[in-house]
C-alpha cells in the first residue's frame, strides 16, 4: 500500500501513513500521529517546478552542475 502524507492541523506537524487507495478515495480521517487528533487534511509535498524563468531562483534541485538543472 502507498503512504501519504497527512498534515495535522492542531500541531501542524506531518503524520506519514500507509493508506489504501480506497481509504483516499472514501477519505478516511488519520490520527495524528503527535498528538492524536484527528483534525487532519491531505498533505501535498511542495514540488519544485519551473514554470517559469522567475521560479528558477526557488529551484532547489541537485544544482548547476547537474545535466537536469534547467540550463537557460
Ligand atoms: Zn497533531
Amino acid at each position: 500500500m502507498p503512504y501519504y502524507d497527512f498534515e495535522c492541523l492542531d500541531c501542524k506537524k506531518i503524520s506519514t501513513v500507509k493508506l489504501s487507495v480506497k481509504d483516499i478515495e472514501e477519505g478516511k480521517k488519520v490520527e495524528c500521529k503527535y498528538c492524536h487528533s484527528y483534525n487532519t487534511q491531505r498533505y501535498f509535498q511542495p514540488i519544485a517546478v519551473n514554470t517559469s524563468s522567475n521560479s528558477k531562483e526557488e529551484f532547489q534541485g541537485c544544482g548547476e552542475h547537474c545535466k537536469c538543472f534547467p540550463n537557460n
